[in-house]
């Protein structure tokens, strides 16, 4: 695909379908990501490899692109098969070593972020079951090479530099072949979705709801300007206009946040009626996520000064201000 780079698509239980792998041969021999947790993906991985003409106890090192468990769960198993290094940047490696006791705590911040933002409870606890069930498609690992924003990794043939990108997830981590104009970018920017700017709870334990999407613009801000000619995303194809495609997403959020707007300024609204009057009835498990979308959006609007909140009974409704 892209010099020394191979993609190997692994299956997921997941909606967003199969995962991107990649395969940077080189030296070290590294694998970005690994896919989740499961016999199924496992199978995927070392026949994937085996495809490329390589087995999965020849991977030398590891790397992360972020916290989510359908990029993360075989990590373990691999590095114990192989005896590879792990790569993580700084602020994932907690997420990564502590894997069930941080996936039970941002359970929680979503429960309470949920119920604040209206969604019923019977919904709330339906999704806090589905999320425990998946949860087994992670697995912790112990990463042996922290990372930092603006590191540069060495191999033989190429030099990736280390830029932390948040937004979709607060880990998000991205590698640049400056040389090659090629960007591993995994979730920051996919070519047939939009990225979900996912509200996590925060790495420093605050309490506080993160502005996700307000940091996800940023990020894609700061990828918008970079020299690139081919973009490696987690999920679907390669993209090959980069510009473009951050442009259309930068044109989507601000149709979206003015719809949002709109229906505001015809009632006050929680962010849960405002997801339900743009997407009609949620299923179940997609509850969280079109609740981030629409609290990302309330957040630029806030920021503008154009929406106030208003709080009821430990719910937030959202308010349009008079134009100034
Ligand atoms: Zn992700």
């Amino acid at each position: 695909m892209s010099d020394g780079i191979h993609r190997i698509a692994i299956p997921t239980p997941f909606a967003v379908g199969r995962v991107n792998v990649y395969l940077i041969d080189d030296e070290p021999l590294t694998l970005v990501d690994a896919g989740p947790n499961s016999a199924t993906s496992f199978d995927a991985l070392t026949s994937g490899l085996a495809e490329l003409g390589h087995r999965l106890e020849d991977i030398e090192l590891v790397v992360l692109t972020h916290q989510h468990i359908d990029h993360l769960g075989l990590v373990s198993l691999v590095a114990q098969r192989s005896g590879a290094e792990v790569a993580a940047i700084d602020v994932a490696v907690p997420l990564v070593e502590n894997y069930s006791e941080e996936a039970q705590k941002d359970d929680e911040f979503a429960r309470s972020v949920m119920l604040r933002n209206g969604i019923p409870e019977d919904v709330v606890s339906a999704l806090s079951s589905v999320s425990q069930a998946f949860r087994a498609w992670g697995a912790r690992a112990d990463v042996t090479r922290v990372l930092h924003d603006g590191d540069e990794m060495r191999f033989r043939d190429r030099t990736l530099h280390v830029h932390h990108r948040p937004g979709h997830s607060p880990t998000d981590t991205v590698f640049h072949d400056r040389e090659r104009r090629v960007l591993i970018a995994a979730d920051h920017l996919l070519g047939h979705i939009s990225s979900n700017p996912l509200i996590t709870r925060p790495p420093n334990d605050s309490t506080d709801r993160p502005q996700a999407l307000v940091t996800y613009l940023r990020s894609l801000e700061a990828t918008r300007e970079m020299d690139v000619s081919l973009v490696l995303p987690g999920h679907g194809d390669p993209i090959t206009d980069h510009r473009a495609l951050i442009d259309q997403r930068f044109t989507l959020h601000r149709r979206r946040a003015e719809k949002i707007h709109l229906l505001l300024a015809e009632r006050p609204r929680t962010a849960y009626e405002v997801a339900q009057a743009l997407w009609g009835n949620i299923a179940v498990t997609q509850a969280y996520l079109t609740l981030s979308e629409v609290l990302g959006h309330i957040d630029v609007l806030m920021n503008d000064g154009r929406v106030r909140e208003v709080e009821h009974d430990s719910v937030v409704v959202f308010e349009a201000q008079p134009a100034a």
